[in-house]
């Protein structure tokens, strides 16, 4: 044992009525050092928890310019008012860090206990600082938070982590930890947690391996302070009927997200080779279908999840018969029709061998597809082929490479642990027309070429190209798909709303409402009932956009200066079109996509370069930002 904390859980519940626990836990792992802050009430009701609190204490906090894998980043692993609580889906955990991938803001969510043993022992959140001076966990329990000594864990795979550490404590506990990818600095290494659950894409994982921190380890503590339990548990049940009686809640459970795969291939945005095309010819391969006949053998998920939508499943061919892994459509796509890859037992393996090193899957497939496609080009330099035949579809190079990704071994296997932007940056020969990516996070799985407003998602994501604030393209698909019309951008910024704001800072799943259609009414009311507070959709909304302009604020601050051009999605997409599938021969158009991404900055009261107005940062209680935005860029009024 190295350090134990000294004021343990004084009272901090007292400051609200519930929902929120009333305290943070500050530990400088420098410094061995652990102890409790109050959370400040305007915080709590200004930007209520995980996003929001994590954006405003590294707004506050993290000095301008701070090298991401450096002591001074901070990491932030926040739980929500609504985490853990009878809400349907509400084991989720955020996890935030100025992002080592992008040099911008950087969060994740994942599902994980965690989240609700955190508030059980009276925190909301976790802000960790500094670097130890050998590899530590951080312990909560009963007698308080400790740092332990972790060297016998160093090295070891983010799963086999999991269960050591499950059994050596012998008793329950929650874990995030992370597996040598993220400890040797692979620049996405995600947080691992339950066995089956990761989260932060931009390299929050890679932070926890810059500071010598391998997990955080919370002992089952499940009651925490709500304002109306009873009411809440009502509301919990009631929508849980609901869930289970929804027309697709069979389906859901059945495949999850793995029902995509065939729609994606209907709607020609499968990526396919790298983001070359929108539908696959070995799709039937991958196939949710075939999962769930030939591969699944468990439902798994989140924790206090009524509508799981794990698919454990297991490899059947040798070499890898046996292995054992979750399947999700993002996973399966970016790991099969995204490096021409038809067979599911490959994906399994490769899958399997992300999570182990605690890698993101999106990124990973990301930048195998990026060199296949250089390598079938004659793009990529014989120095970085490293004797690896590249071609779509070969399962041995991609496993070769991944390994390589992982270890950061020298040559192309460190090259692309950087990601695709950095990677195409030191390749050169014109590589950055393949590298898809914005802001320097890779895309996750929906080809654009012909989907404008997804694209406009995408480029307006505030860590980068990710899905989960805007998954615009089901409204695309079904009402206009080609159009660059302001509905578009109306449509963007609503979802971003609910999902990027709602979902993200009250802390639960976006996907009751989403795919089994549970009323967003009943948000209101969990909030009420949990935290004692009247929030009606103004509030929320406010709230959201007050969080997006603080993040976008925090990308100027870092990069010392702003670009319209990057809020714009992949070149690629403009510049190369599809060549099969019903669009084939489409890509964007760069000057109607200037005009939607117009709409987007207007109705979010930001300038022509995406830069927030005086007047919007004023409405939304943002003044503090004015003084330090005008001194990088000049701010229109
Ligand atoms: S629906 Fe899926 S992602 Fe959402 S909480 Fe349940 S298991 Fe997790």
């Amino acid at each position: 044992m190295l350090n134990i904390v000294t004021t343990f859980f004084s009272r901090g519940d007292l400051l609200f009525k519930g929902g929120w626990q009333g305290k943070i836990l500050r530990v400088d792992l420098s410094k061995g050092k652990i102890w409790d802050e109050p959370l400040d009430k305007d915080i709590a009701y200004n930007y209520v928890g995980g996003r929001g609190v994590a954006i405003k204490i590294l707004w506050d906090e993290l000095k301008p310019g701070t090298d991401p894998l450096s002591p001074d980043n901070i990491l932030v692993i926040a739980s929500g008012p609504l985490s853990g609580s009878p809400m349907p889906s509400s084991g989720k955990l955020v996890v935030a860090a100025k992002s080592p991938l992008t040099g911008g803001y950087g969060d994740g969510n994942l599902g994980s206990e965690a989240t609700q043993y955190i508030k059980g022992f009276g925190y909301d959140a976790i802000v960790i600082t500094g670097k130890a001076e050998k590899p530590v966990l951080l312990h909560l329990s009963e007698n308080g938070a400790e740092l332990k000594d972790a060297s016998s864990y160093w090295g070891m795979k983010a799963l086999d982590t999991i269960d050591a550490i499950k059994k050596d404590f012998e008793k329950t506990v929650s874990v995030l930890t992370i597996g040598p990818g993220a400890e040797k600095l692979v620049k996405f290494g995600v947080v691992v947690s339950e066995r089956t659950r990761s989260g932060g894409r931009p390299g929050i994982g890679t932070v926890f391996g810059s500071k010598n921190l391998k997990a955080v380890v919370v002992d089952r503590k499940p009651d925490f302070k709500m304002y109306d339990f009873d009411e809440a548990r009502n509301l919990g049940n009631e929508a849980a009927k609901f869930l289970k009686n929804a027309e697709m809640y069979k389906a859901w459970v059945n495949q999850g997200t793995m029902l995509t795969i065939e729609w994606s291939q209907e709607n020609c945005v499968l990526p396919t080779h790298n983001f070359s095309d929108g539908v696959f010819d070995e799709w039937e391969g991958i196939s949710g279908d075939t999962m769930y006949e030939k591969y699944k053998f468990k439902i798994s998920g989140c924790p206090f999840c009524t509508m799981p939508c794990g698919n454990m499943s297991r490899a059947k061919a040798e070499p890898f018969a046996g292995i054992e892994v979750e399947l999700d459509y993002e996973n399966v796509a970016m790991l099969g029709s995204n490096l021409g890859i038809g067979s599911m037992d490959a994906i399994i393996m490769l899958n399997y061998l992300a999570d182990q090193y605690s890698i993101d899957t999106i990124s990973l497939g990301s930048a195998i597809g990026f060199a296949m496609e250089l390598y079938e080009k004659g793009k990529l330099p014989e120095k970085y082929k490293d004797g690896l035949d590249l071609k779509f579809g070969n399962v041995d190079a991609a496993i070769e490479l991944t390994e390589r990704i992982a270890n950061r071994k020298d040559g192309l296997g460190k090259i692309l642990s950087e990601g695709v932007k950095k990677a195409a940056e030191i390749i050169g020969n014109g590589a950055e027309l393949y590298a898809i990516h914005v802001k320097g996070l890779e895309v996750s799985a929906y080809d654009c070429h012909a989907a404008p407003g997804m694209a406009l998602a995408y480029a307006t994501s505030p860590i980068g190209a990710h899905h989960k604030d805007a998954w615009f393209i089901a409204q695309e698909v079904k009402k206009g798909r080609l159009e660059y019309e302001r509905w578009k951008a109306e449509g963007v910024i609503e979802l971003q709303r609910i999902r990027g704001g709602m979902f993200e800072y009250f802390v639960g799943c976006r996907l009751p409402w989403v795919e089994l259609g549970l009323s967003l009414d009943y948000y209101p009311r969990f909030f009420k009932a949990v935290t004692g507070e009247d929030y009606n959709f103004d509030k929320f909304f406010e709230i959201a956009d007050r969080i997006y302009a603080l993040i976008r604020a925090f990308w100027i601050r870092e990069f010392g200066h702003w670009k319209r051009e990057y809020d714009y999605p992949p070149m690629k997409w403009f510049e190369v079109p599809l060549t099969k599938g019903p669009y084939a021969g489409h890509k964007l158009d760069r000057s109607k996509y200037d005009q939607l991404l117009s709409h987007y900055y207007d109705i979010r009261g930001w300038d022509e370069n995406g830069i927030p107005k005086v007047s919007t940062l004023k409405k939304l209680g943002l003044d503090f930002v004015i003084p330090e935005l005008s001194k990088i860029v000049k701010l229109t009024e």
